[in-house]
């Protein structure tokens, strides 16, 4: 896809992240692989003042394009394409019941089947780190390498998939699976979880089910 049309993607999963509740005001940032770098949102804009043309490109090296200040985490996406050579967009929010659990620091265990969607069967949280560093975006690629979604611990959430559509559809899976872990109580008392060989087989399954998308 061109330049052009990727960068408008971008804008449009910035105001459905934030319209859905997803995300809120200037948190969160979203990318998508292209060429040898990514193609990601400026830092600290509000998403309804981006046009195309604000959209940054960083290569593969972290230089950004002249004239242009990238997202404070364009470390940590940079990672994430380095992590996974099969999925190529990036979505990063402040969701409100993945930060909850993000914040007591707990996994996201084998609650509902659809945890599955992550190709793993759990939600992992990674350690806290200052937003913007080298450390955080270390631990985001070691985290985005065993699950497409992420908890950050005392920040929010991360979603990576093949195309921003599913990348999406990840983070409000995601999202919708921390909610139902707060709704069972799981910061309280382990909840019940489905037994290992059923998600291996959901695991299975996942590879030809789920959000269907052009690519
Ligand atoms: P940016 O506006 O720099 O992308 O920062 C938002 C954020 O969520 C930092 O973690
Ligand atoms: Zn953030």
């Amino acid at each position: 896809m061109e330049r052009n049309s990727l960068a408008q993607n971008i804008i449009d999963t910035c105001l459905e992240m934030n319209a859905t509740g997803l995300n809120q005001g200037t948190s969160g940032n979203v990318s998508v692989r292209y060429q040898d770098g990514m193609l990601i949102t400026p830092s600290g804009i509000p998403y309804v003042k981006l046009t195309p043309e604000m959209i940054v490109y960083v290569d593969e090296n972290g230089v950004s394009e002249p004239g242009k200040v990238a997202s404070s985490e364009w470390l940590f996406h940079l990672a994430c394409y380095r992590a996974r050579g099969e999925l190529n967009a990036v979505i990063h929010t402040h969701a409100v019941n993945s930060t909850a659990v993000a914040i007591m620091n707990h996994a996201i265990p084998a609650i509902h089947y659809m945890v599955a969607v992550t190709g793993t069967d759990h939600i992992p949280c990674i350690p806290y780190d200052t937003f913007g560093t080298k450390e955080l975006a270390e631990s985001v690629f070691s985290g985005i390498k065993e699950s497409k979604s992420i908890l950050m611990q005392h920040h929010g959430m991360l979603a990576m998939e093949i195309n921003l559509e599913k990348a999406l559809w990840l983070a409000s899976e995601t999202e919708t699976l921390a909610e139902l872990y707060l709704k069972v109580g799981g910061l309280h008392a382990p909840p019940p979880v489905l037994p290992a060989d059923e998600m291996k087989k959901v695991i299975g399954k996942f590879k030809n089910y789920g959000l269907k998308t052009e690519k």
